[in-house]
């Protein structure tokens, strides 16, 4: 008898553990993401968290915003300083490789992301706005410190393809940049992956976070 009830606590146990497992993502109170949202106070903070629960003022525009050099840029493309700076090395030494990475989005205005967030409600439905875009004054772009690339294949939607890619995972850290968005992190970050996009933090945090796998969200939580 005794053996019974306990090899039943144990199935029971054991289901509990796996329905809690395959349920750790889904967030059974609702979303948390674009609630409690608080107002940046140091929007020029090289080390910012921007995301779905902290928000840009629509007035906010980056200090410093320089033209990336034409040859690792499509058309016009602004960044701050240190990260304009960082990312043409960054292009300068993966052409030495023969890799060729370009910047294909860069800062963004809030009333530019308003209208992109706009169009795509438009175009696509809000659902999936919300899973592909930011709201204004929610995207990162805003900073002047995060970017999109593509590769040699010519689109940034298939830069996981690309051998740039491969070559971005190992070494963007080096010149200061993170991979923002990473797979698995989803429920951390409020993002879906996105290979493309990654944030300029300066070596060191980058460093830290690129060896201790942390997005700037965990980052900033251990050591911000
Ligand atoms: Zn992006």
């Amino acid at each position: 008898m005794k053996l019974k009830v306990f090899k039943s606590c144990y199935y029971i146990l054991l289901i509990l553990f796996i329905l809690l497992f395959y349920t750790k993502d889904i967030h059974l109170f609702g979303n948390k993401f674009y609630k409690n949202i608080k107002i940046i106070k140091e929007e020029d903070d090289m080390l910012v968290l921007v995301n779905k629960n902290n928000k840009l003022t629509k007035s906010f525009v980056p200090p410093f915003l320089e033209k990336i050099d034409k040859k690792y840029a499509h058309d016009e493309k602004y960044l701050r300083k240190e990260a304009r700076v960082s990312f043409e090395k960054l292009s300068r030494d993966a052409k030495k490789k023969g890799l060729s990475i370009t910047a294909v989005s860069t800062y963004r205005s809030f009333d530019y992301q308003e209208g992109l967030f706009k169009n795509y409600v438009k175009e696509k439905g809000k659902k999936y706005a919300l899973k592909c875009s930011a709201k204004p004054g929610h995207s990162e772009h805003q900073t002047g410190l995060a970017i999109d690339v593509e590769g040699s294949n010519k689109d940034y939607n298939l830069f996981a393809d690309s051998l740039e890619f491969n070559w971005m995972r190992k070494n963007a850290h080096k010149y200061g940049f993170i991979l923002r968005y990473p797979k698995g992190k989803e429920h951390i970050t409020g993002f879906k992956y996105e290979p493309w996009h990654y944030r300029y933090v300066g070596i060191d945090v980058a460093t830290i976070m690129f060896e201790e796998d942390l997005t700037l969200e965990e980052w900033k939580e251990k050591y911000g």
